[in-house]
């Protein structure tokens, strides 16, 4: 069985108080649970905090972003080390805005999440299609690539741990789901074209999280598809009390 994984992705929301604020106000709440991961993903300011303040709970931390060298001459970036030294298990790699704002590709996702791996970071990897994508039939042909190309070259030891965040962006901080049906027919598509890269034993082990306007009010019947085995949630992120609510759905 895949243990779900409720991630919440901040952006670049909560100072350093605010953010020891929120994650005190999740471990009281889900900190204890052992049946499912509940990762946090502050901006970079905010790790060390979050960190200090998970300690004794379960919560695990994630970085937004990270850059594909260990050191160097590379001003405003960060290295995996540095992340591992903060206490991080996991890193986003090609959130959908950073493929829209920061010129990031399927080259560059695929750097970092090799990188990632050697660094002993677990990846979480974005893909999805935009509208004028979905809206014109483009939406299996854009998730393929991004797989094939993002994900390429891995260990099966390696695809084994590795995360998917399927992402429609037209879903992303508008308001809009998919409904469970359209993410459950792309969640089942990309498992498929994992078993077709690796082995079906190994895209069996490989969880796929959905992303796009994940509330307390839609969270359930997304998480009750068979393909789907988690969140990434951005708004519905920043309260204690609404995370929460995403996380404690039944298993
Ligand atoms: C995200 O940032 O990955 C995300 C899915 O945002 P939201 O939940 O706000 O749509």
């Amino acid at each position: 069985m895949r243990k779900p994984i409720l991630a919440g992705n901040w952006k670049m929301y909560k100072n350093t108080q605010e953010a020891k604020a929120l994650v005190e106000g999740l471990a009281s709440r889900v900190g204890k649970l052992s049946d499912r991961e509940v990762v946090v993903c502050p901006p970079f300011t905010s790790l060390a905090i979050a960190a200090e303040s998970m300690k004794g709970s379960n919560l695990k931390l994630g970085a937004q972003n990270m850059y594909w060298e260990d050191k160097g001459a590379f001003t405003g970036e960060i290295a995996p080390g540095m992340l591992r030294d903060t206490g991080c298990t996991y890193v986003i790699i090609g959130h959908s805005e950073r493929r829209q704002y920061f010129g990031e590709t399927d080259a560059t996702v695929n750097k970092k999440m090799k990188k990632a791996f050697l660094s002993g970071l677990l990846p979480i990897v974005c893909i999805g299609e935009t509208l004028a994508e979905r809206e014109s039939s483009e939406t299996f042909t854009v998730l393929e690539r991004q797989i094939r190309e993002g994900a390429s070259g891995l260990s099966a030891e390696e695809a084994r741990k590795l995360v998917v965040a399927y992402e429609p962006v037209w879903a992303i901080g508008t308001g809009k789901t998919a409904t469970p049906q359209q993410a459950e027919e792309a969640h089942k598509f990309i498992r498929q074209k994992l078993a077709e890269i690796y082995a079906p034993a190994v895209a069996e082990e490989i969880r796929i999280l959905y992303g796009g306007s994940v509330k307390p009010e839609n969270s359930k019947e997304l998480m009750g598809q068979a393909d789907i085995d988690g969140a990434l949630v951005g708004g519905a992120s920043l309260e204690p009390e609404s995370f929460s609510k995403i996380v404690t759905f039944d298993l």
